[in-house]
């Protein structure tokens, strides 16, 4: 890593500097479900991170986890298929799972890592309905174990800088927030366009990020919801889940926002805030790297420049933490609960042409537990 110090400590962005734990001083995690992600972005993290370690692999193709294993330095016996997860409780040195299986699957694992006393992270969407969200929150409480919901964007050094200017009052008051989220989902045979194991189609893997920053930004609740949803007629990739969804959110500071997500449309990911004094754009927004944060008024524009981290390991670093110290995460189930209430006032509202109305909630950040206090590490 390009930021170890002499010392033992990695140090962040800001300069401040995080004390790098022994092996046996960090939590172990047991991953669940080795596709794309885990391969390409958790791995990684879990090098970069500080009080985070990768102890054993939990996959339905042994050949494939075995050479995973051995690759990451773990060994055969770190290896478990899915019939025998519950052997994890025996692994002292497992305190957490992290979940990253098609989205139909979050509740089962949470509520099988939850009865073997295991804390759990979970990919978003936390999962596919309320009732399964809710069962989640239940079953880890009932555990007395934690749940968090693997939000990154609210762990990333570029949307807190964007929380920080809207919160600082110079920009004035926001008005209009628009977020577009779309990407081609190419491969007709991909769980993300099988109703059963993703529970909706655009919506719920990137138009969540849309969603999920603009609850973040505003620290607000919408208390209204208006959208349309829309599948190219004969394309047979949006047979059983919806291609687009432009939704409207109404949030009780009169801000606006606007956004469309979608499976069929060349990549772009951009999120800007239109204030009295000026606005603010992230363009890419939801891109792992690269994110840029601009600000411009009438007479200046603006970077603000902010070093690239891994988003992942201040993710899970933050879970660690919270393991080690009791307290509840920045992004609990709750706040995945919010998210899955809200998308299905979105079908809803899609599916009966009007507006629905949501539960009001006062005050800020109410699903929110204690805010992360690493800004986190350069990537190497
Ligand atoms: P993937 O298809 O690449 O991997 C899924 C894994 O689950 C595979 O290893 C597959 O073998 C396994 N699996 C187990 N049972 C399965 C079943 N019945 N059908 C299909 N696969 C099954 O998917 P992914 O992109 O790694 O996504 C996994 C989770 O992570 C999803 O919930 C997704 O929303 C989330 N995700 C989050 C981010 C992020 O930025 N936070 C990015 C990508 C994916």
């Amino acid at each position: 890593m390009s930021d170890k110090t002499k010392d033992n400590t990695v140090k962040d962005y800001d300069g401040t500097k995080t004390p790098l734990q022994t092996p046996d001083e960090r939590v172990g995690y047991a991953v669940i479900g080795l596709g794309d992600l885990t391969e390409e972005e958790l791995y990684p993290a879990f090098g970069r991170s500080a009080r985070s370690r990768l102890v054993a692999l939990v996959s339905g193709d042994k050949e494939k986890a075995t050479i995973q294993a051995r690759q990451l330095g773990l060994k055969d016996s770190d290896v478990y298929d899915y019939d025998h997860f519950e052997e994890l409780e025996k692994r002292d040195d497992v305190q957490a799972v992290f979940i990253v299986l098609p989205n139909s699957l979050h509740r089962e694992y949470t509520e099988r890592a939850a009865k073997i006393g295991k804390h759990v992270l979970c990919e978003k969407p936390l999962s596919v309905s309320v009732a399964d969200a809710e069962a989640m929150v239940e079953a880890c409480k009932a555990a007395n174990v934690l749940l968090m919901t693997a939000y990154r964007i609210q762990y990333t050094p570029h949307h807190q800088a964007a929380r920080e200017i809207l919160d600082n009052g110079k920009l004035g008051r926001a008005k209009l927030m628009t977020a577009v989220d779309v990407q081609t989902e190419p491969n007709e045979g991909q769980w993300r366009l099988k109703a059963k194991l993703a529970g909706g189609g655009s919506l719920l893997d990137v138009g969540l990020y849309c969603l999920n920053t603009a609850r973040f930004l505003t620290g607000e609740e919408p208390y209204e919801v208006f959208a349309y949803t829309h599948s190219t007629e004969g394309d047979p990739r949006f047979t059983e889940v919806e291609e687009s969804v432009q939704f409207t959110l109404r949030f009780p500071s009169g801000l606006i926002s606007s956004n469309f997500c979608s499976y069929g449309t060349s990549k772009h990911r951009s999120l800007r805030v239109l204030a009295e004094k000026g606005n603010l754009l992230l363009d890419p927004a939801f891109d792992y790297t690269n994110l840029r944060l601009i600000r411009d008024t009438e007479t200046e524009v603006t970077e603000t420049l902010v070093k690239e981290v891994d988003q992942f390991a201040l993710e899970i670093d933050h879970f660690s933490e919270c393991v080690q110290t009791g307290q509840q995460p920045y992004t609990p189930g709750e706040e995945g609960v919010q998210d899955q209430r809200i998308m299905e006032a979105i079908y809803r509202s899609a599916k009966e042409g009007r507006p629905v109305q949501l539960e009001r909630f006062e005050g800020r950040d109410v699903f929110r537990g204690k805010a992360p206090t690493q800004p986190g590490r350069e990537r190497s």
